[in-house]
């Protein structure tokens, strides 16, 4: 059986605009032979907050001009596209870093809003919760293909799906790209390797 390497870990705490977020530090060690589960390798970026942020107008495209770590808090959460995926657990090979992604959820996750259901005190309910941060993002290979951190961070465009361009927080799921009703839970699930899915990791 294959325990969470990240659990045991130091936990780091940083501040983000107006945002207190907490994240485990890297380089945890495996338990089994090429797999490690990083499934708690989530972000900080809660669907619902962003969503009450007034989104910039589709003209303003500042994810194309403005660096990363020189957005504003309202301009970081905007980014994220509400589709849940880093709230599943994964599989990393050790050796290649290939992410294999499955269809359970972290237990704080809505199942069909995928907002997270404690947002506020995620920290100390789910401890490896990790924070997505401008320095994180320097090798975000963890982060499904489709999210607009990696993609940005990775010079890319966002997908044409998504909410900054559609103005339309449904077309994430319209594209197919959002977890929602498409997960089961944690203490539902068994083995994790039970579990893997291909459909979240699919081109933007
Ligand atoms: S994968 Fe990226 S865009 Fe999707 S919910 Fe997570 S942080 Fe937001
Ligand atoms: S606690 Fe779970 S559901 Fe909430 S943001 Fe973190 S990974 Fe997502």
């Amino acid at each position: 059986m294959m325990n969470n390497p990240l659990i045991s870990q130091p936990l780091e705490w940083a501040t983000f605009g107006d945002l207190v977020i907490c994240g485990t530090t890297d380089g945890a060690p495996a338990e089994s032979d090429a797999l490690c589960i990083i499934g708690a390798q989530r972000n900080s970026v809660d669907p619902f907050r962003s969503a009450l942020i007034a989104m910039p107008g589709p003209t303003d495209r500042f994810w194309e001009t403005t660096p990363l770590a020189d957005m504003s808090p309202a301009q970081w959460e905007a980014l994220c596209d509400g589709c849940g995926k880093c709230c599943l657990e994964k599989l990393e090979d050790e050796d290649t870093r290939q992410i294999y992604y499955t269809n359970v959820a972290c237990r704080l996750l809505d199942h069909q809003s995928c907002r997270c259901k404690d947002y506020l005190r995620r920290a100390r309910s789910v401890p490896t919760c990790l924070t997505l941060t401008p320095a994180l993002l320097a090798d975000p290979y963890w982060l499904p293909s489709t999210c607009a951190y990696r993609r940005i961070a990775e010079d890319k465009p966002l997908p044409d799906w998504h909410p900054l361009l559609t103005a339309d927080p449904g077309s994430v799921a319209a594209a197919g790209h959002s977890v929602a009703g498409r997960v089961i839970a944690e203490g539902d699930a068994g083995p994790l390797v039970h579990h893997l899915v291909d459909w979240v990791d699919l081109p933007g």
